[in-house]
């Protein structure tokens, strides 16, 4: 194991040991649960929008070191973000975790590239894309809504 290597370990076994945004948003405009049978993994995620932007987004589940420290960094990294920077983020990391990213490329991701190794692991990509998939669903209008918290927010378009 190189250096680097060494160093993206690390993030995914802090992201999974101190999961960031690990919490329930009360209010939240979308819910939406996602799994992965083929590993176990569970998650669940809020996404609450402030307009066209991500005001706050967080997870809970169990599953993986690696589907729980992609859920944690990827809270991290679309806070504040757009809809359609967080879809292009998302695009990105499907192409780090699926081998179709430049090392050059994949240095340009922040923490996020720590899970580009992935790719060398086909179940492990399903693993590292579940909080993904749960969170484009969530900005689609699509996937399980909490009827809990219905307000004039549910309405807004995808
Ligand atoms: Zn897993």
């Amino acid at each position: 194991m190189n250096n680097l290597d060494a160093l993206y370990q690390e993030v995914i076994l802090d992201h999974n040991r101190k999961p960031r945004n690990f919490r329930e948003i009360e209010g939240a405009d979308r819910r939406v649960e996602g799994r992965n049978p083929l590993c176990g993994d569970q998650v669940t995620v809020w996404l609450k929008l402030d307009g066209d932007h991500v005001a706050d987004v967080s997870f809970k589940g169990t599953g993986c070191a690696v589907s729980k420290s992609s859920a944690s960094l990827m809270t991290s990294a679309v806070k504040g973000k757009s809809k359609a920077e967080t879809q292009q983020l998302f695009d990105k990391f499907h192409h780090m975790i699926t081998g179709k990213m430049t090392d050059a490329e994949r240095g340009q991701m922040g923490s996020l590239a720590a899970l580009g190794g992935v790719s060398k692991f086909p179940l492990r990509v399903k693993c590292a894309s579940l909080a993904w998939h749960a969170l484009k669903s969530a900005l689609d209008g699509g996937g399980e809504v909490s009827t809990e918290n219905e307000g004039p927010a549910l309405t807004e378009g995808a």
